[in-house]
């Protein structure tokens, strides 16, 4: 048994003067240094390039999607959030997607989807207000997702620099792997790449 005796409280503790005027000294003393709380949305958020917006397409130089419709993405997403229909196309990489859409109310932006994707066609941008009035409108289709590639640069990289995915695999001598923005997408090359990226996908990469 533990005898805990209550300790007998000064007259100014007991009126509480001294936790007032703690408390207004440490007020007094915050109101002129820097503010650090930001009065949205008036004063809107610059994000840097390692921000983790909603995901979108990117879009060449052409008009058209950069992915081939391999579902890589689809298949990593733990929202379940993406759904593609594949379709042929005329142009060298053979494979597009027909419909592509995200459902940004599943999507939690964990970026699975741009680390996963072998051609460079999907990545985080640095969108972050999303407001609808239904749910439908929140899903978002492919002609709403794609993106010029320009506008989506300093995200590009970002994840280039963070994931050396198109350095030299040392697993595979002499094999060196596409460079983005010479033809990355080009003919041949996306089976290879798409091998790849499941082989990496299947080591824990
Ligand atoms: S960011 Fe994550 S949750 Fe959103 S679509 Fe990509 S993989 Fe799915
Ligand atoms: S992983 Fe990339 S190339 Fe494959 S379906 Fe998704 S966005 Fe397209």
């Amino acid at each position: 048994m533990v005898l805990v005796k209550d300790r007998k409280l000064s007259f100014g503790e007991r009126c509480y003067v001294k936790s007032i005027v703690a408390g207004l000294l440490y007020t007094f003393s915050n109101l002129f240094k820097r503010k650090v709380t930001r009065c949205y949305p008036e004063q809107k958020l610059a994000p840097g390039p390692s921000f983790h917006g909603v995901p979108v397409l990117v879009m060449d130089a052409n008009g058209h999607p950069k992915c081939v419709a391999c579902g890589l993405c689809e298949y990593v997403c733990p929202a379940r959030a993406i759904r593609i229909v594949a379709t042929e196309t005329e142009r060298p990489i053979e494979r597009t997607p027909k419909t592509f859409e995200i459902n940004m109310l599943r999507c939690i932006e964990c970026g699975y989807c741009e680390e996963s994707c072998p051609e460079e066609a999907i990545v985080l941008s640095q969108q972050y207000e999303l407001v609808a009035s239904t749910r439908g409108e929140m899903r978002w289709d492919l002609n709403r997702l794609l993106t010029p590639e320009a506008a989506l640069g300093p995200r590009l990289g970002y994840i280039r620099k963070t994931f050396h995915r198109f350095e030299a695999d040392p697993r595979s001598e002499g094999t060196a792997r596409a460079v983005p923005g010479k033809g990355g997408s080009g003919a041949g090359a996306s089976g290879a790449k798409v091998a790849s990226a499941l082989e990496r996908y299947r080591d824990g990469y």
